[in-house]
């Protein structure tokens, strides 16, 4: 007795029982119907996804004598010869072992005659892109001119390694993976002609596991079918396969996300108490993070090839976490998973990481940090004081260590809130209406001070920015800013700031005015984003008092600065 895998008896004879491969095949066929069949053809992709199966059907349906509508029949001495492994006008090279120039000239020796028995002698070179440089320069000079007798089918899984020229003479056929619905379809029908009964979630796992390779299903399945039982569960596969349970996955990725250290070390000790393959694991674990990212990106749902269940169970975890926040947790898991690769003890360093990412807060987007420090520092101060204090000293920079503090008492005192909270009603008082005086008689160089209070109330930072400004005067509807060191107006000077600034400058001063930043390098510049180099722009950002004060406040920690259009 013998059992035939089920890679060899279930391969397709003709173009109707290929998987997947639509286009192509329709192409194929129509050359062949058309009689205008490329003398060398090159079939690519990935491992498992068709492309020796095509080029011997090819050869089939080029040699049969009663081709129908482009496909073989299966019957005549051609195709029974090909099928049975006996035609002599049909070469089999494997491109792996048989690389070398002398190879390819006994190829070129055996094409000269014509064929035996059939129309065509058909040359298969499975890897190609294994042959050496010489092989394949032997073999231009033949597909510059092959032989009208003679048609090259050419596979390969790395087409990259191809040579431009041989490219450039061949038909090129791309083939795709074969998508999970189909493949499991296939799966399928093969299980009910053996008679085994697969629960519809241990075939999922299979078609999952071959990752669109026909070839790797099958090869799964006869692992399956060798259990020996006649209906075989999602347990039974994971056990034969040595494979990580997808409740375990699922488990995992939930604890990690809810911060629940306790389910995720539970999970954990499973899959080591199973004694699954740890790099299998490793990488499920990825895709499971890399899966709930894409399910938070609009549009790329189709980039998600898994059964429907599952997609159903991440696209309601991942609605919860902002894709920033999934980002940062697969960074830390990607971290850690390769420092377990070093580790003399993995699993310490795997639950090392999962402490990590569990206690690795959201990631909230640093615009709404400063919103609510803004928010924050117009409520601890009292604005009052302020500017009196600002008035009497002739500092241009507020104390900032007062104003430190003021933060972290109000911080402490008041939970940061998600709704805003109210803005102190001020009463008015004289001194107010003595610095901020009816806008008719507003002048940019006396009521400066004021303006910068004015500002202070709406944006703490920008009043901040503006303090640092040796002076400022009115020239001709333009509003001068002098700054001595032009890293003091970096952001001020974002296109969106200084349109912000302009409103309040409107506001107050009732007076459409221009904004022109001076500073020592360039006379009358106006806004210019390119000031600063993005490096330096950056060390200055994370150096910046605000940055550091918010960092501080929120326990934070800096992460990625990006310098460019801000949100605010
Ligand atoms: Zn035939």
């Amino acid at each position: 007795m013998s059992y035939l895998v089920l890679a060899r008896k279930s391969r397709p004879q003709d173009f109707t029982q290929v998987v997947g491969q639509i286009p192509v095949v329709k192409t194929l066929q129509n050359s062949l119907v058309r009689d205008r069949v490329a003398h060398a053809i090159l079939f690519s992709g990935v491992r498992g996804v068709g492309k020796t199966t095509l080029a011997r059907i090819m050869a089939k349906a080029i040699n049969c004598e009663n081709l129908e509508n482009g496909n073989p029949c299966n019957k005549c001495s051609s195709c029974t010869a090909i099928t049975a492994g006996s035609s002599l006008d049909l070469y089999e090279i494997d491109g792996a072992s048989n690389r070398g120039i002398q190879e390819i000239r006994e190829l070129k020796e055996k094409i000269k005659f014509l064929p035996t028995s059939s129309k065509f002698k058909i040359i298969i070179i499975d890897e190609v892109h294994m042959l050496t440089t010489e092989a394949f320069n032997a073999l231009l000079k033949t597909l510059e001119e092959p032989p009208a007798h003679v048609y090259f089918m050419f596979a390969t899984t790395e087409l990259h390694k191809i040579p431009i020229t041989i490219l450039s003479r061949c038909q090129r056929y791309e083939l795709k993976r074969i998508a999970a619905r189909e493949l499991g379809k296939h799966l399928q029908r093969l299980c009910e002609e053996e008679g085994v009964e697969l629960e519809k979630t241990a075939l999922d796992l299979i078609v999952r596991e071959s990752e669109g390779s026909v070839r790797d299903g099958l090869s799964l399945l006869d692992q399956v079918f060798s259990y020996g039982e006649k209906k075989i569960g999602v347990h039974e596969v994971i056990e034969v396969l040595g494979l990580v349970s997808r409740d375990v996955i699922h488990t995992l990725t939930q604890a990690l996300l809810e911060n629940d250290p306790g389910s995720a070390f539970q999970a954990l000790e499973q899959t080591f108490d199973f004694g699954v393959d740890l790099k299998r694991f490793k990488a499920d674990l990825l895709t499971a993070f890399r899966t709930l990212i894409l399910c938070r990106i609009d549009g790329c749902q189709e980039l998600i090839d898994i059964p429907q269940q599952e997609l159903t169970f991440f696209q309601e975890l991942a609605k919860n976490y902002s894709h920033n926040t999934l980002h940062m947790k697969l960074n830390l898991l990607m971290q850690g998973v390769e420092d377990m690769g070093y580790a003399t003890q993995p699993r310490l360093s795997l639950e090392s990481t999962f402490l990590k990412i569990i206690s690795a807060d959201d990631v909230v987007p640093v615009s709404s940090l400063l919103d609510k420090l803004d928010k924050l520092l117009v409520n601890s101060a009292q604005p009052e004081q302020k500017i009196k204090a600002a008035a009497s000293s002739k500092k241009k920079i507020p104390d900032e260590k007062s104003i430190r503090q003021a933060i972290k008492t109000q911080a402490e005192a008041l939970p940061v809130k998600t709704e805003e909270p109210p803005l102190p009603q001020e009463p008015e008082s004289p001194k107010k209406d003595k610095l901020v005086p009816h806008p008719h008689i507003h002048d940019v160089r006396k009521d400066w001070p004021g303006f910068i209070a004015h500002v202070k109330d709406r944006k703490v930072w920008m009043a901040q920015d503006l303090q640092r400004a040796n002076k400022a005067r009115e020239v001709d509807n333009k509003l001068q800013l002098h700054y001595a060191d032009k890293a003091n107006c970096a952001v001020l000077r974002q296109k969106e700031n200084i349109k912000l600034l302009t409103e309040f400058v409107l506001d107050f001063f009732q007076k459409d005015l221009t904004l022109c930043f001076i500073t020592p390098d360039k006379k009358d510049e106006k806004e210019d984003d390119t000031a600063e180099s993005p490096h330096k722009l950056r060390q200055k950002l994370a150096n910046d008092p605000l940055v550091l004060m918010a960092t501080e406040i929120f326990s934070g920690q800096i992460g990625d600065i990006r310098v460019g259009p801000r949100s605010r």
